[in-house]
């Protein structure tokens, strides 16, 4: 990326922030009319910011919009973190999980666990409109979207298959399977999830009636023990909104954020009054402290993964953070689609 490049999405990032830091009461955010139409990803969302906001501008609800968004990369076989090819569990099988959540009837849907469907962001969709439950896993999950007309198909690509044999080749303190052991153990299980390849989607929108919405997306933990489920499908931990608030997800270790409830954290955050990059901090932070374990800190007892945050407030305002420096997030602001780097607490 050139200097002044870089210098611009610096500039950009700040505006966006210092547009945010007056701190605004829950009451004043609901009050307030949305101001315009934003879409925020992970920093593999650039296609799916641009794909949402060009249908809300149709007039799409925000939920149809980051749903095709994100449905651009389950689709893309060289995107090895989501969808069709995305890497598999430890026995060679790609498990998909997705959730969405809809601000305007606070209803969600999500799916765990599921083989054989590249989309599971339509099928979460699906159990949000077409059942009375939240969420489905496993073969009942596969079910419910064969009974929907949707197609098994072999998700698992050459690439993600020949990624899985090495790693199973060189099997052994590589695989999540744990020894006994105590709070003050450190090198137990040695590798640590998060040195090994991760990834999501999440896309978070504001459509042109202040309808907030959100999905998450993902193949999870690369070579995952079997029916292992991370934050992605899981309400409140990967994904939440609230349609008086704001929306927020997450990419990262998965079992932080299941352990600490983090969206829902910083939309609360938000409707608390910070803005949406101080909530994605805060977010951080609270993970900082309650990481406890010495296996999952490094010497200096930061912590040994990385976990990124991305939220919007309904008026629009937007940020990103993580507890490590480096990840960048997507971010389409009504008028152009941007990458741009997220807070950090820490530089790695
Ligand atoms: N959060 C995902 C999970 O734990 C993985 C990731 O985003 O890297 O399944």
């Amino acid at each position: 990326m050139s200097d002044s490049r870089r210098e611009f999405m610096q500039i950009a990032s700040s505006a966006g922030a210092l547009a945010a830091t007056s701190m605004l009461s829950h009451q004043a955010i609901a009050q307030q009319r949305p101001s315009k139409i934003v879409a925020i990803s992970s920093g593999n969302g650039v296609p799916a910011v641009t794909k949402a906001v060009e249908l809300i501008r149709t007039g799409a609800d925000a939920i149809d919009a980051v749903i095709a968004g994100v449905n651009i990369v389950e689709d893309d076989p060289n995107d090895t973190s989501v969808g069709y090819g995305g890497l598999p569990n430890e026995d060679g099988v790609v498990e998909l999980d997705a959730a969405v959540m809809h601000g305007p009837t606070h209803r969600a849907g999500s799916v765990a666990s599921l083989r054989n469907i590249k989309n599971p962001s339509k099928v979460a969709k699906l159990v949000m409109d077409r059942s009375d439950h939240v969420l489905l896993v496993g073969n009942g999950a596969l079910r419910f979207a064969k009974a929907h007309g949707f197609a098994e198909e072999n998700l698992l690509t050459q690439r993600a298959r020949e990624e899985w044999l090495r790693w199973k080749e060189r099997l052994s303190t590589k695989d999540d399977w744990l020894p006994a052991h105590s709070p003050d153990d450190a090198d137990v299980g040695v590798f640590a999830p998060y040195h090994r390849h991760t990834g999501t989607i999440h896309c978070s929108a504001i459509d042109s009636k202040g309808g907030l919405s959100c999905v998450t997306t993902t193949s999870g933990l690369a070579f995952k023990i079997p029916g292992r489920v991370g934050d992605s499908p899981i309400i409140g931990a990967g994904l939440y909104c609230d349609n008086e608030i704001g929306s927020a997800g997450s990419t990262g270790r998965g079992e932080a954020n299941l352990l600490n409830c983090s969206s829902m954290f910083i939309v609360e955050q938000m409707g608390m009054g910070k803005t949406p990059e101080q909530a994605c901090l805060a977010a951080c932070e609270r993970i900082v402290k309650h990481t406890k374990m010495r296996r999952l800190k490094k010497p200096d007892g930061k912590p040994d993964f990385n976990v990124s945050f991305y939220a919007i407030r309904k008026d629009g305002e937007f940020g990103s953070a993580s507890i490590f420096s480096g990840p960048k997030f997507a971010i389409h602001d009504g008028n152009q689609a941007m990458l741009l780097d997220g807070k950090h607490l820490y530089k790695t």
